[in-house]
Order: C-alpha cells, then structure tokens, then sequence
C-alpha cells in the first residue's frame, strides 16, 4: 500500500505528529487531490492545543485540516466534472445528503455533517479524498494562496452577506484572517464606513490596509463610548460582524450596536455567554444572526466574483509561508499571536 505524509491529531492530548498515512482510496464518487497548499486555523490551534471544544468535538486519531488548495490527481468511475490536473480547493462541510436541511437548500446546517479535519480526515496531508459535490474548481486568475484560503474567505463572505451592508455603517470585531477579510469584503461592497475592533495593533493596522476607515482597541478604558460617538446621529452602528468569538467581543457588540440594527455571530465561543437580554437584544429590537459554514454554493460564487471581478489584493493577510515538517514552527508562532494566515506548503511531500 502506498503511504504518504499526514499532519495527525494521534490522541486525545495536546500536539499533533507527522506521520505516515496509508494514501486514501478514491471511490466511485469521489476526486483524490495532491494537496499543494493549506491554510491553519484557529480550529487547528484548538485541535493542538486541546482545549475544551476539541475534547468535547473531536475523537482521535484523524488527520487534520479544512483549508487547502491542490490538483486533481485521481477520479471515482462516476466522477463525471472534474479530470486529473485540474486546479481545486473544496467545501470542508459534507453534507449527509438526506436530512430536512440537506433537502431543503440548508445544507450547511446539515444535522449529520461531517467536516474534514474535525469529524474525518483532513487536508494536511499530500492527498485528500473530497466527495465530486464538495469540489471546487480554482478559476485561472485567483492566486494559489488565496484558492487555500476559500474556506475562511467563505466564513467572511457569509458573515458579510447575512444582511444588507451598501449604504449603512458596519463594524467588524475581530480582525484576525476572517475579520480581516470581512472590512474587505464589506467595504469593496459598498460599506458606509467600515470600523475594525481589534486588541493587536499590528492587526488594527493591517484593517486599516484592508477597508477599515477606523480601528478601535477594545483594550482601551470606554471604548465603546467613543465607538458609538463615532457613528452617524451617535446612536451606534448599523451592523456588527462578530467574529472575534470572545465573551467580551460577543457582549461589546451589543453596546455598540444601534437600536434596531443587526448582529451577525460568526465567532466560536469555547464556553457560556453571559449576556444581559433585556438590555442588549430585546429593547434595543436588536435582530441577531447565526452564522455557520459557507452557504452550499451560494458563498462560493459570491466569493468566486469577489476574487475575480474586485480583484482585491490580499497578501497582507498571508503573513508566513512554512513548509509543513516545520509545523511545530508555524503553531508556536500562533500561539504567541505573531501570525495572521500561516500557509503550509507541501510541494515536495
Ligand atoms: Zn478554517
Ligand atoms: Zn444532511
């Protein structure tokens, strides 16, 4: 059998190991990628680090990984859209196909779902097996290191696409990969203005870069006074991205949210949120959304022409390229918040 390299998740306790895998079989349905390039995740940070959602989540061993762009190298008999050759990245979330959900368009809330890298086996390794449904084609024009990058960049269009945000004014808190991502996305779409909140200056700097017209340090004494005498009228902002998945993130959105405007959660909490209701949602006629996944395939061809019509320049976001034996490297330096998007390379695996 033939075995290949794998980035795995061995055992439920903190770390990951590089291994020998045998290589996957592809089925009849079914496209074997060359993994090229993948993107981590604070998922994959989690998985490392196995804090509580990966104990509660996760059942090792698995390989890990979600985010990845490769070629096809192997079709199933009854792959009938894609050939060996052609330039990939895929939707990590496998629907069970049968479900209310799966049969009703929702097949991102797909009670049975499966996604790679947390449930299966994942893209860090040199060959990946993707059902033909959850494939992606790379159209020529969209650089390599952002095919990689799909998944987030999905989370970002979602987040951003949940309401109307032409003409009003939007915060985004959080402005890691996907926050980051989220002022772009929300700017070149029409943004009144766009407002980052963000502890790390580098990266309160890099929002400024990449859409934001103002950047605000949560860490600041009565910043959310000042965020609120920022906005129009001073009553608040019209539409907050929530990606930051922070308690404290979570709870500012709500103060700095306009009465009667809307809230978009796509940040993970890892415990209970200790919210006051009446105040924050309920008098306030707060409208709050749950965001989860990519839309299956509505995001991915928003996120397509976004790539291929605005042409955004988004190599600010990529801030390391490391080869992946030096995997260790790469989850040391997001674990010291140096690293914005680490893509790991495995040309040569
Ligand atoms: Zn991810
Ligand atoms: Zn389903």
């Amino acid at each position: 059998m033939s075995t290949m390299p794998a980035l795995v998740k061995p055992e439920a306790a903190p770390g990951m190991s590089l291994e020998l895998r045998p290589r996957p079989q592809c089925g009849r349905n079914d496209v074997l990628i060359r993994v090229e390039k993948t993107g981590i995740c604070g998922t994959d940070l989690h998985i490392y680090q196995w804090d509580e959602w990966a104990k509660n989540r996760t059942r090792p061993p698995f390989i890990v990984g979600h985010e990845f762009y490769g070629r096809v190298e192997e079709v199933g008999a009854g792959v009938t859209g894609f050939e060996p050759g052609e330039q990939v990245s895929g939707e990590g979330h496998i629907g069970c196909g049968h479900c209310y959900f799966c049969r009703t368009g929702q097949a991102h809330i797909c009670r049975d779902v499966e996604i790679i890298g947390v449930d299966r086996d994942g893209c860090f390794a040199r060959f990946i097996r993707m059902p033909e449904s959850n494939v992606w084609k790379v159209r020529p024009g969209i650089p390599t290191d952002v095919a990689a990058i799909f998944d987030p960049l999905g989370n970002a269009m979602h987040t951003v696409m949940a309401q109307p945000v032409a003409g009003r004014t939007v915060a985004v808190v959080g402005a890691g990969a996907i926050g980051l991502l989220a002022c772009k996305i929300a700017h070149s779409t029409g943004a009144l203005s766009v407002m980052a909140v963000e502890p790390q200056a580098r990266k309160r700097a890099l929002a400024l870069s990449m859409g934001a017209n103002s950047a605000f340090d949560p860490a600041e004494p009565g910043w959310t006074e000042a965020f609120v005498r920022a906005t129009p009228e001073r009553v608040g902002v019209d539409v907050v991205l929530e990606i930051s998945g922070s308690p404290q993130g979570i709870r500012s959105a709500f103060d700095i949210v306009r009465p009667g405007g809307e809230v978009a959660l796509l940040g993970i909490p890892s415990a209970d949120v200790n919210l006051n209701f009446s105040k924050a949602i309920i008098f306030k006629g707060v409208t709050v959304r749950g965001i989860n996944g990519r839309l299956m395939y509505e995001t991915w061809y928003q996120s397509e022409r976004f790539l291929l019509e605005y042409k955004p320049d988004l190599a600010a976001l990529i801030s390391h390229h490391i080869r992946f034996d030096k995997f260790l490297d790469a989850f040391a330096l997001l674990e010291r918040g140096e690293a914005v998007k680490i893509i790991l390379d495995w040309e040569g695996a």
